[in-house]
């Protein structure tokens, strides 16, 4: 670098406005308003130092003005002030997503939430008796009533209560699961993972395909704490296949003074065949079906918030009740709040398909969706002429998260095919996913056959949908 540039420079760096000035400029005033002194601090001082460094990097830039400075400065400030957790539009086809965060709650579960939410609550504490309570007392009797369960506890999630289960019962000592059902579920649970931490030795029987009573019952000895059965609920094991029914298993288990746990993952309460879709079983069958203990999640088909309820046996649960691990696993008031509005809602099960939004979508007339489709085909059209085409295609909704691993509802999608080269369309329609997450309420879609799909099963809020489309980049031009 000539010497003479390097004076330059120099020049430059002094001429840089300090942090302090431009903390002091009445242009900054705004800023400090609204995000704080601290924040707008940070946010200067890191745009000073960028420019410093660009300018000693000798590029020949000129000393950016005080209004750019501070503009820069915004844009660092509020950008960090974006919420990271958004809500977003599930158009994804599956229902209940774990990625999206499952179950979308009912009202009636959010007011119950904000009820509590700021004000002190007898979370814990027994209002009849003016002293300590237990934070189950507002959940066990309703998980009880609606199962048929002697006793019940809740926990973080279903995860949370097969370790919870499996360290108060089976803590250095064997449970026996068959082959089959060694799941995992969304790469996290692993089923003979959650056994190690919890020191409970896996002790495997049968084959993949096919596990017989006689194996369970040659797999019993003096280690032997319990039996286990996981519902293969993301997944089916089909053709030449066995597996031992309930009852049988649950015999087994009771001549050898066993208890028999089920996990059964996406734990539904009412028959989903009352509301047209397959039967998957209740915890209530499972329990009449010799299941000593049943473990479910609350944000799956039961449609609440996150948790994991283990229901059964009084005896047992007492004993997982005693398990000091319990602490660790135990859900806040406004999980409380909330799993309690829902499982309410669960009184009156005739309404629950219009209450609850898992089943409302679930159960959602595919004529309905037709309908939507239909509406928003034009709209999508003119608001990305000439980049995609756009049409409706029937497509299946999957339920998600485990629940019935190969049903699948008939359903409707918006179809954006980008216009173009045959060669590029992969990368467009990937562009177009883009640009539909980059919306202020992101939509999120699917990317299949170098389209973006829509499924507009979980649309509910068309209006604000509509109101998003204007904001697509690429109105009236060309995506690629
Ligand atoms: C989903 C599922 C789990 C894990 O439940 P979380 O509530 O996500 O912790 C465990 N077992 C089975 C069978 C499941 O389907």
């Amino acid at each position: 670098m000539p010497g003479g540039g390097a004076v330059e420079d120099r020049k430059s760096l002094a001429a840089l406005p300090s942090v302090d000035r431009l903390l002091r400029d009445p242009a900054c005033q705004p800023l400090i308003a609204s995000v704080g002194r601290a924040l707008t601090t940070d946010a200067v001082r890191q745009v000073v130092d960028d420019a410093r460094a660009a300018l000693a990097g000798g590029a020949g830039d000129a000393v950016p003005a005080t209004e750019t400075l501070l503009g820069r400065a915004r844009e660092r400030a509020e950008a960090l002030m974006v919420p990271s957790l958004r809500p977003v539009f599930n158009l994804t086809g599956t229902v209940i997503h774990t990625n999206l965060g499952r179950a979308p709650l009912p009202e009636e579960a959010v007011a119950a939430i904000a009820a509590v939410a700021s004000r002190p609550a007898n979370l814990e504490y027994d209002l009849g008796a003016g002293r300590r309570g237990d934070r189950d007392a507002h959940l066990e009797a309703w998980v009880c009533r609606l199962t048929g369960a002697e006793a019940a506890t809740v926990v973080n999630n279903n995860a949370a209560a097969v370790l919870l289960v499996l360290n108060s019962l089976a803590q250095r000592r064997e449970a026996i699961v068959s082959r089959g059902e060694l799941i995992e579920i969304g790469g996290s649970f692993r089923l003979p993972d959650i056994m190690k931490r919890a020191g409970t030795r896996l002790v495997e029987v049968g084959t993949t395909n096919r596990t017989h009573a006689r194996d369970y019952r040659e797999a019993i000895g003096r280690g032997t704490a319990l039996i286990l059965r996981a519902h293969t609920s993301n997944y089916e094991v089909q053709g030449f296949t066995a597996a031992v029914p309930d009852p049988v298993l649950a015999g087994i288990a009771s001549e050898a003074e066993l208890p028999y746990v089920v996990d059964l993952g996406s734990g539904t309460l009412v028959d989903l065949e009352r509301f047209g879709l397959p039967h998957e079983p209740t915890v209530r069958e499972t329990l009449e079906q010799g299941a000593d203990l049943v473990t479910f999640s609350g944000d799956k088909l039961l449609g609440g918030p996150q948790a994991g309820v283990i229901a059964g046996r009084g005896d047992l649960i007492g004993k997982i009740k005693a398990n000091p691990m319990r602490r660790a696993l135990r859900i806040d008031k406004l999980t409380t709040a909330a799993l309690e509005a829902v499982l309410r809602l669960y009184a009156d099960p005739d309404r629950l398909a219009d209450r609850i939004p898992v089943l409302r979508f679930l159960t959602r007339d595919p004529a309905e969706i037709e309908a939507v489709a239909h509406r928003l085909v034009p709209l999508l059209k003119a608001a990305l002429e000439g980049v995609v085409t756009v049409s409706a295609e029937a497509c299946r909704s999957q339920i998600g998260s485990g629940a019935m691993p190969v049903e699948a509802v008939e359903s409707m999608a918006l179809v954006l095919r980008p216009a173009g080269p045959r060669k590029r369309a992969g990368a467009a329609a990937k562009k177009l996913a883009e640009a539909f997450r980059a919306l202020p309420v992101p939509v999120i879609g699917r990317v299949a056959d170098n389209a973006l799909h829509l499924d507009l099963r979980c649309l509910e809020d068309e209006a604000e949908f509509i109101a998003q489309l204007d904001r697509l980049p690429f109105a009236g031009t060309d995506a690629r």
